[in-house]
């Protein structure tokens, strides 16, 4: 795999780049979505799996490894790819190792189905414009995604309908522990509502290094979620394709959600909590008019952003954070905030959600140092 994924004129600078050792006491503020202050004690990026076990090498990364009594198997490294879903509480307490493995490649081409295995370091939404301008369907309602294809997996991206999991085939990951490569095919990740196996059970414990996707050459566009089909007429188009598809989600998204380089965010912070029938029919009871999605199991996924919305704290600012105006799921940095104050606001609306409706809200943001 390192051969045909570092012949890219990126992948080689990167890698000059990522032969240097690690450096000490690296600010991370401009490295993720949040934009708030933290300093990784140890940083490095790797282009490529044997860069990164050289990395794995290095005296800061191997000292963090080393077992002590309150973490006896070792403290792993972390991976970073764009930072669009971390919030640092803290400063990390391990090396971070930004993951900048590129490389897009065709590994069947097929009368239907086309499969192409990308970089783990490859921008997430220019892959997916990759793949709409050959006409290679099923990514195209999860434009404009933030972070890099290494990161889908492990909360299984979704949007408008469509998570990642319809299209994975299987990723390749090598083992923080002793360097070994592994495949996980679909089975093998786990997928649920953005949950995979990495969020869980194998918990830092592996670098995802490429990704392997199986793309449609007739894919039947999915309207039904969210705005699609209204910003489709809207924009004239009656027999859409996978590029008006795009190009109506980039279009939603721009208007819905904060822009992160204007306004410092992750994304939704918590998941649309997803409650057994007993508990949706007393919560209906209190409030009929709650917006709620039937799922196949019998459960119900009810918006955290209307809970949130509902309990006062859309647009409502505390000191440098809050909860975004136009989307309350949203929490957001107005400018200087702390990620601790940020952490403690997230804190603050999950408490006040589940006094008011008796349901807890789960953070989808991988909150870092707490
Ligand atoms: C404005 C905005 C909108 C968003 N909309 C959506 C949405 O619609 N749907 C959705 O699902 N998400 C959404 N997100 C969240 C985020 O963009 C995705 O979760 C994305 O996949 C994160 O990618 P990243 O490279 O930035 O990951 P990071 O934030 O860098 O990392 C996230 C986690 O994955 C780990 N990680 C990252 N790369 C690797 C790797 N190669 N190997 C092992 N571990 C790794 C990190 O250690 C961390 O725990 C949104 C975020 C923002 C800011």
């Amino acid at each position: 795999m390192a051969a045909s994924f570092s012949n890219r004129p990126d992948a080689r600078s990167a890698a000059n780049h990522d032969a240097q050792p690690l450096q000490a006491g690296v600010s991370l503020q401009a490295l993720h979505t949040f934009g708030t202050k933290a300093t990784a004690p140890w940083f490095g990026s790797f282009a490529s799996g044997e860069t990164l076990l050289r990395l794995l090498e290095q005296g800061p990364v191997r000292a963090a490894k080393a077992p002590t009594p309150q973490t006896p198997q070792g403290a792993m490294p972390m991976i970073l790819g764009g930072g669009s879903n971390v919030l640092f509480v803290g400063n990390p307490s391990v090396p971070v190792l930004a993951n900048r493995v590129m490389g897009r490649e065709v590994l069947d081409n097929g009368p239907r189905y086309v499969v192409v295995r990308i970089g783990a370091g490859e921008v997430w939404h220019e892959v997916v414009q990759w793949t709409i301008a050959r006409g290679w369907g099923g990514l195209e309602n999860l434009s404009l995604i933030p972070g890099r294809t290494g990161a889908a997996p492990m909360q299984n991206i979704g949007a408008y309908g469509v998570e990642l999991e319809r299209t994975f085939q299987e990723l390749e990951a090598m083992d923080l522990r002793d360097g070994s490569l592994k495949r996980f095919d679909k089975a093998a990740c786990q997928f649920g509502y953005r949950e995979s196996a990495f969020k869980k059970e194998h918990k830092g414990r592996y670098a995802i290094l490429s990704v392997t996707l199986r793309l449609d050459k007739q894919a039947e566009p999915v309207l039904e979620y969210g705005a699609i089909r209204q910003t489709l007429e809207e924009m004239g188009i009656s027999e859409p394709g996978i590029a008006d598809v795009s190009r109506a989600v980039v279009h939603i998204r721009q208007s819905k959600l904060p822009d992160p380089a204007v306004l410092g965010n992750a994304g939704s912070f918590f998941k649309n909590p997803e409650l057994d029938a007993e508990a949706f029919a007393a919560l209906e009871a209190a409030h009929p008019d709650i917006p709620r999605y039937p799922l196949a199991d019998g459960r119900v996924k009810v918006p955290a952003g209307w809970l949130i919305e509902q309990a006062g704290f859309k647009g409502k600012t505390f000191g440098a954070t809050g909860c975004h105006a136009r989307q309350a799921l949203v929490i957001v940095n107005y400018g200087g905030a702390k990620g601790a104050e940020i952490w403690q606001h997230a804190l603050r609306v999950q408490d006040t959600v589940e006094q008011q409706f008796g349901v807890r809200l789960h953070p989808e943001v991988n909150a870092i140092g707490v």
